[in-house]
């Protein structure tokens, strides 16, 4: 199937809420731009390298999502122009995005990355690290980054069950800091979770933004190109 049929199957099964973002990482301009001339604007890209010159390369009306592990030396080159953050995992990333985005007078929107599969590979915040965050003093100082919700990925595994068990941790995650810190905020409203093989137990769980790639894309191919 085209890209564009695989889009219009992905949408078909996913309720109006929910935000598809089109993981393209690997993957060359043409064929983002198939997905583009289908009506996809929101693209995920997890290497700030690849991320800048695909911006620069294609239409201007893309929102850049950033999906991956970022390293807070390489944060000033995708502040101008990201739409959302989504794996802010450490206080001091949340707080060199701050700093950077003041310089180019923007406002970011980040997802708090939760730590939420078995394996110890995947970045995250645990629960009691965030509410530390969000009490403290340090962090009401921040001006120029708005926490927009949360994001995580579940184990690579094929029990659904744990699965479900760990979408419906973030999803339990998500309420408590909604409750607790964002009541009266109508920007903390989104929860990134669900990829290819796992998003529709995702959206059963809550999700609002599902990551998808190799559905959409085909399976990716990380041997060097040149
Ligand atoms: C690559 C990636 C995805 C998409 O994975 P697929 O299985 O190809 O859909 C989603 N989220 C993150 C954080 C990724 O790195």
């Amino acid at each position: 199937m085209s890209v564009a049929e695989n889009i219009a199957q992905i949408k078909a099964g996913l309720p109006d809420h929910v935000q598809l973002v089109a993981v393209s990482k690997t993957k060359p301009a043409e064929l983002l731009m198939e997905a583009y001339r289908h009506g996809q604007r929101a693209f995920g890209e997890n290497k700030v390298q690849e991320l800048v010159w695909k911006y620069e390369e294609l239409p201007k009306d893309i929102e850049w999502h950033f999906i991956g592990h970022m390293q807070t030396n390489k944060v000033k080159y995708i502040v101008p122009f990201v739409r959302l953050i989504h794996g802010v995992d450490s206080f001091k990333l949340l707080k060199t995005i701050d700093k950077e985005a003041k310089k180019c007078k923007r406002i970011i929107p980040c997802l708090l990355q939760f730590h939420i599969a078995e394996e110890d590979s995947k970045f995250g915040f645990s629960m009691p690290e965030v509410t530390d965050m969000l009490h403290s003093a340090e962090f009401a100082q921040l001006t120029h980054v708005k926490i927009s919700g949360v994001m995580g990925m579940a184990t690579f595994t094929d029990d659904e069950n744990q699965i479900r068990k760990e979408f419906a941790c973030l999803k339990n995650y998500f309420d408590r800091l909604k409750t607790d810190f964002f009541p009266e905020n109508a920007d903390f409203k989104e929860i990134s979770m669900g990829m290819s093989g796992d998003y529709l137990i995702a959206v059963a769980e809550g999700s609002t933004m599902v990551r998808i790639g190799s559905t959409i894309f085909g399976e990716r191919n990380y041997l060097p190109s040149t």
